[in-house]
């Protein structure tokens, strides 16, 4: 795909003393290292996800080794990359198509690799629930190969749309930027950034012309804190910034990456364009752009200052997302973008507070049973909203953090979040609760977590919950509430027989989660 180079990475690192994704059972907060969820019903942390039998450990996702054609059935070749072919998959007890992407493990030559992989899975795991990323199903891995099972984008590469386009319409092309730039501020609005942005890991969802639009491939993506530099060269060559090539480097490098990009829409030739990649990176660090060659004659002055604001050299000086979103050409109509940026963090804390503390207390079980890959990326933003690395989050670090990622919120619904977040009311939001309010709740698709939660309230196994038991597992995790627990209970209990069953605990945990901000898909017309 014109990588031209990953030399590896130098974002965290993971666990190299414990590979296994399996939460460890130390409580014990510390700096770089958040305390372990530690709240099983038998008091230690559930496993990371279940395979059958004792198969063996994978070197690169680190838990028990699964046969991915026991779920799907694969089918016709859809695309190939650097690393991966990409088929057509069924699974065979739903029927539902999705796209697998197999990396052969041979190709996997060194260590660098290898986190590559796990890091992809891990990014696509925290990138969950964005409208527009390709979302990643499952992962496994056998003898020979890692597998991503992911939603299928039927529609094929935005490339090849612009190709067949030639260059688009000022106001098409806005349209696109648009969703274009929301993506990448929802990537650095989690603490990640890409660092492979070209049109080529863009994916149609579907064939329409309306067609939303997926970013895929986060195989060079990275978790990022603020301040953090980067040094290897990765990219492809058209759409690397400059400071990558000096190798120091941050967030910004994304912002160029799709500045090129709206070049070409624009255009239909790349602004830095030689023979030679050494002539193409020659080109880059001069960073002349072109705007007397045609069509740049009758194309706006808006358009112009927007590519010139993007390009800009010095990574300080060059528009975040959030600027670019408010750049006047590309604003709606001239408006400001009318749905506020869409805050991962702030969205999933908002839909927590909603939630009773039963369902709350649920959550903590479920997030107990999470892997490390699922986990990784929330980890990651807890560690970097706890500024003092006290191993807790203040209401004030709170304020920043989510300040950090673009969104002011009034004192009044800081204070709601904080209260709705931290479970057992001392103040601040540890590590578990942190991950419990976070999480995404398509976690709860999984019948093992729910049924691991069941089995937490149910502590005589009788297959009911009942008031009793319910009181006794609030008061446990420190979170007794203040309405009659009967309520609770009847809110869940459909057949009204004072308790709960599976079926029953199943549909509460199920059902009511509205998304808190209905999300508006700016979707892509592709249309002149
Ligand atoms: P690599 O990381 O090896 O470069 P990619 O992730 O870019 O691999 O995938 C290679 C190709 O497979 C893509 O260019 C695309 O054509 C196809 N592909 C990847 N993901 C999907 C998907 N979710 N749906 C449909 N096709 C896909």
């Amino acid at each position: 795909m014109g990588n031209c180079c990953s030399q590896g990475a130098n974002a965290p690192e993971p666990d190299e003393n414990n590979p296994d994704p399996t939460v460890s059972s130390s409580s014990q907060p510390s700096a770089d290292k958040p305390p372990a969820i530690n709240v099983g019903p038998t008091g230690s942390s559930p496993s990371g996800p279940k395979s059958p039998g004792s198969a063996p450990i994978g070197p690169v996702l680190g838990r028990p080794m699964e046969d991915v054609k026991a779920t799907y059935t694969i089918g016709k070749e859809l695309g190939r990359g650097q690393f991966g072919v990409t088929h057509l998959c069924t699974h065979k007890a739903t029927g539902e198509q999705f796209a697998c992407k197999t990396i052969a493990k041979r190709k996997l030559s060194n260590k660098e690799d290898i986190e590559d992989v796990r890091r992809e899975v891990q990014i696509m795991y925290h990138l969950t629930g964005q409208p527009n990323v390709v979302e990643l199903k499952g992962a496994y891995e056998d003898k020979h190969s890692v597998h991503l099972v992911m939603e299928l984008c039927a529609g094929g590469e935005l490339f090849d749309r612009i190709i067949s386009k030639g260059h688009y319409t000022e106001r098409a092309a806005a349209s696109l930027m648009r969703t274009i730039v929301q993506i990448v501020h929802t990537c650095h609005s989690m603490g990640v950034v890409h660092r492979d942005l070209k049109p080529e890991n863009f994916l149609l969802l579907n064939k329409d012309e309306s067609s939303p639009l997926k970013a895929t491939d986060f195989g060079l993506s990275v978790f990022f804190k603020e301040g953090e530099v980067f040094k290897d060269i990765v990219g492809s060559a058209y759409y690397i910034a400059p400071e990558v090539l000096k190798r120091k480097y941050g967030p910004e490098v994304d912002i160029w990456s799709i500045g090129v990009m709206l070049y070409i829409l624009l255009c239909g030739v790349p602004p830095f364009w030689a023979e030679s990649e050494h002539g193409i990176f020659n080109a880059i660090l001069r960073g002349h752009i072109d705007f007397t060659s045609d069509p740049w004659p009758n194309i706006s002055n808006g358009a112009k200052d927007l590519v010139r604001k993007m390009l800009n050299s010095d990574p300080k000086q060059r528009l975040t997302a959030f600027q670019v979103l408010n750049h006047p050409w590309i604003k709606e109509d001239g408006e400001a973008p009318d749905t506020p940026l869409d805050n991962a963090v702030l969205n999933r804390l908002k839909q927590f507070r909603a939630m009773n503390k039963f369902k709350k207390a649920a959550l903590r079980v479920i997030a107990g049973c999470l892997s490390e890959e699922e986990i990784k990326g929330l980890k990651e933003m807890f560690k970097s909203m706890d500024s003092d690395n006290s191993g807790t989050i203040t209401l004030e670090e709170l304020k920043q953090g989510l300040c950090k990622q673009g969104t002011k919120l009034s004192e009044f619904e800081l204070k709601q979040l904080m209260e709705a977040a931290d479970a057992d009311g001392d103040g601040t939001i540890d590590y578990e609760e942190f991950i419990t309010a976070t999480m995404h709740l398509n976690r709860m698709d999984r019948e093992e977590h729910l049924y691991t939660a069941f089995q937490y309230f149910d502590k005589d196994n009788s297959g009911f919950i009942t008031k009793e038991e319910l009181e006794q597992a609030l008061i446990e995790q420190g979170m007794s509430d203040d309405r009659d627990i009967k309520e609770v209970i009847a809110e869940a209990d459909s057949d009204n027989d004072g308790r709960i069953n599976y079926s029953e605990f199943v549909e509460m945990m199920r059902k009511g989660n509205p998304d808190p901000t209905p999300k508006k898909r700016r979707d892509v017309f592709l249309g002149a």
